[in-house]
């Protein structure tokens, strides 16, 4: 068995415990892929301390230049795709054609940045008084620590990690203890472009111990966090408490609205890709669908149709279409979400419970379900963030209803609307509160160079991805110069009235 180590000031290096936690395949729970560090709070200050060295001199390579260094991991990531989309499938599960997505999107938010190292750019504003020059300018903000989930196990460090050094930082990298091993090829691709020694650190183990030790570390300045809105949520307290800045990315239960004059098709190619495309272990799955009465029935019918022809299986078989849920304890969560929904007075319309057909059995399957006659306020899974392949469909007479039930929601992240209608299309992107609003597609499908994020219980304000991720992983510096010769006071001195 494969023994895999931390990435600390270029140098793998064992756990200090020495104690290892397995990565076994959620399609098979026979097949461990290799044990990984269980990292303790030592491991982490260690990983800090080089960062913070590191720091210093990685600020000062200028920014188009470590712009080049990005492209190469650019190009390395290219190299790697396929080989690294086979590895992160074996351990999270999602079928090769998704997970080579994944890796494509670090590619593109690779070049993305490389370029934008060159567009850094400042302010210049007219000063008060003559003889004097006012600028403001973009600093990085120190050692960041970067904290994510497992789902997107290549694409969502990416949206961090990426950013966050061609801004000037320096990283410790804790990756999601299900998805270990694309955290260990991260630090191979970027010590091979060309990242100097302690630049990029990587720390494997539980959240409760590494996790909680970035977040403590005085060093760390700013924490970079996706995964759950309760864990998000107690981390930006702690955060808070001493001052660290810090973005979180945390959960969705994100709706489709359908018009009675929305295309059909289209609609139901959308459910189907939005509800169960990452086994719906998606912040931006579609899990909630809001159909209006005049086409509810026909959409419920032959979305069960297309959802019981889902090829599931290991991801890593080419004509898989769903792979697996993470673990044991999502599939047990899945069961018990589709119980409580039929206690409730639900309609369970199409699968409902675990898959076990032969393969199956030693994997983590769950059926494609959609759930029906959906109630807002009755029914917990109206609201529950289930993260696994179930759609809840609820029936609306009315637009204005619809753009209620969806904001009827205490996440915000993404949304979509499926109408021909115009003027309904520009009325929802202004009503809907979510970070993101599809109009005639699913609720998924970010592209790397625009921002990503949400309001209410999915964000703090922050969006990564695009011009955006830049905000976050640099602070403004103001410079005022005054070349009068004189002492001249700004008018929060010398207002005369
Ligand atoms: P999680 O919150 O359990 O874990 C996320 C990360 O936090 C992991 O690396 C984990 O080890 C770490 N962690 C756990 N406890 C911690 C603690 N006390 N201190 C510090 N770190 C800790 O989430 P998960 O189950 O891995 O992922 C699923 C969740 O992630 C869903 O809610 C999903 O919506 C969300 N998610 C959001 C986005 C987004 O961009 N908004 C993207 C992907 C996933």
């Amino acid at each position: 068995m494969e023994k895999f180590k931390n990435y600390i000031n270029g140098e793998w290096v064992e756990g200090k415990s020495r104690e290892y936690f397995q990565n076994v395949s959620p399609a098979n729970k026979n097949d461990i892929i290799g044990e990984f560090p269980l990292s303790n709070a030592e491991d982490v200050n260690d990983a800090v301390a080089v960062a913070k060295e590191a720091y210093k001199s990685w600020k000062m390579i200028p920014a188009p230049k470590r712009g080049d260094i990005l492209r190469i991991a650019g190009d390395i990531f290219t190299r790697r795709k396929k080989e690294l989309a086979k590895i992160m499938t074996r351990e999270m599960g999602k079928p090769t054609f998704e997970t080579e997505g994944d890796v494509q999107e670090a590619i593109d938010t690779c070049y993305y940045a490389a370029t934008e190292t060159r567009r850094l750019f400042g302010h210049t504003a007219p000063s008060e008084m003559d003889n004097k020059m006012n600028l403001s300018f973009r600093t990085p903000i120190g050692v960041c620590g970067i904290i994510t989930a497992w789902n997107f196990p290549i694409a969502v460090p990416s949206w961090k990690i990426i950013p966050a050094l061609a801004c000037g930082n320096t990283v410790v990298f804790k990756p999601a203890k299900e998805a270990p091993h694309s955290g260990h090829v991260f630090a191979e691709i970027l010590e091979e472009a060309g990242v100097p020694k302690g630049v990029f650190n990587v720390v494997h183990g539980k959240g409760s111990v590494c996790g909680e030790a970035i977040v403590d570390n005085k060093d760390v300045r700013l924490v970079g966090f996706t995964g759950s809105t309760e864990v998000g949520t107690h981390i930006g307290g702690r955060c808070g408490a001493t001052n660290k800045q810090c973005s979180l990315e945390m959960g969705g239960k994100n709706a489709m609205i359908v018009m009675a004059d929305a295309n059909m098709d289209l609609v139901i190619d959308g459910a189907l890709w939005g509800a169960f495309g990452t086994t719906g272990q998606r912040c931006t799955a579609t899990s909630r669908a809001i159909v209006h009465a005049d086409v509810y029935d026909e959409f419920i019918e032959k979305l069960a149709e297309r959802a019981n022809k889902l090829r599931i299986g290991d991801g890593l078989k080419a004509d898989t279409e769903m792979g697996p849920v993470i673990h044991q304890s999502s599939l047990e969560n899945c069961v018990r979400a589709v119980a409580v929904a039929k206690e409730e007075g639900a309609r369970i319309v199409c699968g409902g419970e675990v898959a076990t057909d032969g393969d199956l059995k030693d994997g983590c399957f769950f059926k494609p379900t959609i759930v029906a006659d959906v109630v807002p306020g009755k029914h917990t899974i109206f609201h529950e963030e289930i993260f696994g392949p179930i759609l809840a469909v609820t029936k609306t007479t009315n637009f204005k209803e619809a753009i209620e039930m969806q904001n009827d929601c205490e996440y915000g992240l993404s949304s979509a609307l499926y109408t021909k209608d115009v003027n309904k299309a520009f009325a929802a992107i202004r009503d809907i509160e979510a970070g993101i609003t599809y109009i005639n597609a699913p609720t998924i499908g970010a592209e790397a160079h625009m921002p990503f994020g949400g309001v209410k219980g999915t964000g703090n304000g922050h969006r990564e991805g695009g011009w955006t991720a830049f905000d976050i992983f640099t602070e403004w510096k103001t410079v005022y110069v005054d070349y009068s010769d004189s002492l001249q006071r700004a008018q929060i001195d010398n207002y005369d009235d």
